[in-house]
């Protein structure tokens, strides 16, 4: 079979060989940041570790971490190690948990960034005859440009749509036969939506795969949207801090996505203690970019919780699989004593037949946590009486309680009440914050 790579020889390159090229440009990149970042300087030196102490892979955990609090701290330009003059580009977070954080790239650090989106969407299936379609929003959210970059790289035909006008995104998909679509899940979902309010059968579009990521997305919400569009749903992973989107995604094989170890060392460590833990065990992903000039973070926290695995994978890439995030540690809610992540009561959502248009609010009554879900009915659904709509509710409640361990109030809301998300979903309110 015809592999698709973007760059095969470092794709597939043997592990002994990958980890040597990752100790030689560790070794190069600290002496980079301790030269040029005097805020990571300091920190090396109150832990007592020069650049000379560092010698290869098995050095990392000697070096210490950085942490989103620390990008807000420098902002705006205390992270930079190369002259602004160098610089080409800024990108910025999407300000998902507080105050966005500023990324600066060299053309040098821009051509790898899209390299890496080129490598999704070959993984993907993509090649030059191929048009894609990107919904991701342009400008300061990574999520555009970046994708935009791979799929000229591939040689694809790429519509720069950005996000919303979902109008336009159905005329222009139609008319030039998009094949493949690059966007958030759930603004994929919301495609499929819309494409069937208007008439078109899954068959009708010229979709062959997707490239979903930016947000948390669960299994059942990856068969929803291949069911709806007709499409092989792929997930990419990145973060504006290491550069983007790309700094991860899924090949056919789809068990986890394929870290790029030429350019990021991946950590797992307990987020409590800091403590690198061992491969196979579920912790806080920690990135250290290899390759880039003008941010180049050392050991910076992802606050995302996932697994690594180094087991062999059929498409031949050797690079590390990272499992899908579960959603960030800040995303995790405490709930009457309870770890709740939103993507669970998502699980289900899907496996109880409904879609993926739900709110969660969280709130504290008399001491006590409340925790209510707000789910939409599809049209068929709508048209039962009270008395049915009653008894979901109650077995929606059940279905939660069994997966959660603890009782919530569910609401089953007429369609649409929902409001739609074009970019990262928002889907839980937590009040309590709002109180304390
Ligand atoms: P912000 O931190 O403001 O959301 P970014 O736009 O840089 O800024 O988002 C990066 C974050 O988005 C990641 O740290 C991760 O939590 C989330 N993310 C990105 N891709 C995925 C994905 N495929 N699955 C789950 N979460 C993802
Ligand atoms: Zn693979």
């Amino acid at each position: 079979m015809q592999r698709n790579y973007y760059q095969e020889q470092i794709e597939t390159m043997p592990p002994e060989q990958l980890r040597a090229l990752q100790s030689e440009k560790l070794v190069k990149q600290v002496k980079h940041v301790y030269d040029h970042v005097p805020y990571y300087r300091d920190l090396m030196d109150q832990k007592g570790v020069r650049p000379e102490d560092i010698h290869g892979v098995e050095d990392l955990h000697k070096l210490p971490f950085l942490t989103k609090n620390d990008l807000r701290d420098t902002y705006p330009y205390g992270m930079l190690a190369v002259p602004l003059a160098d610089c080409v580009r800024i990108q910025s977070t999407s300000g998902t948990t507080g105050k966005r954080v500023i990324a600066y790239y060299t053309q040098h650090d821009i051509d790898l960034w899209e390299d890496c989106c080129a490598r999704a969407i070959m993984a993907a299936g993509g090649t030059r005859e191929d048009v894609v379609q990107v919904c991701y929003g342009y400008g300061l959210f990574t999520g555009g440009p970046g994708l935009n970059g791979g799929s000229h790289k591939v040689g694809s035909l790429t519509l720069p749509m950005s996000s919303g006008n979902t109008e336009r995104q159905i005329q222009f998909m139609m008319d030039l036969k998009a094949t493949i679509l690059c966007c958030t899940p759930s603004y994929a979902a919301y495609l499929g939506e819309s494409l069937k309010e208007r008439g078109y059968k899954p068959q009708d579009n010229a979709l062959k795969a997707g490239i979903f990521g930016a947000e948390p997305w669960t299994e059942e919400m990856r068969r929803d949207i291949e069911k709806s569009l007709g499409i092989k749903a792929y997930d990419i992973y990145g973060l504006t801090e290491t550069s983007g989107p790309g700094v991860a995604f899924e090949c056919e094989e789809q068990k986890g996505m394929h870290i790029n170890e030429d350019h990021f060392i991946a950590e797992i460590i307990d987020p409590d203690t800091g403590e690198v833990l061992p491969e196979g065990s579920r912790g806080e992903l920690v990135f250290t970019s290899l390759d880039k000039e003008a941010f180049p973070l050392l050991r910076y926290r992802t606050r995302d919780i996932c697994v690594l695995s180094r087991k062999k994978c059929s498409c031949g890439r050797t690079h590390v699989r990272m499992s899908k995030p579960m959603g960030r540690s800040d995303d995790m809610m405490i709930i009457r004593g309870v770890n709740v992540f939103p993507s669970q009561i998502e699980t289900v959502l899907l496996n109880e037949g409904y879609a993926p248009n739900y709110r969660i609010e969280v709130d504290r009554v008399n001491n006590s946590d409340t925790l209510d879900v707000y789910v939409e009915l599809t049209p068929d659904q709508f048209s039962d009486t009270v008395s049915a709509i009653t008894a979901k509710e109650r077995a929606l409640a059940g279905a939660i309680k069994t997966m959660l361990g603890i009782n919530p109030v569910v609401h089953l809301v007429p369609p649409k009440s929902i409001e739609r998300s074009e970019g990262k979903a928002v889907r839980v309110v937590d009040k309590r914050k709002l109180h304390d």
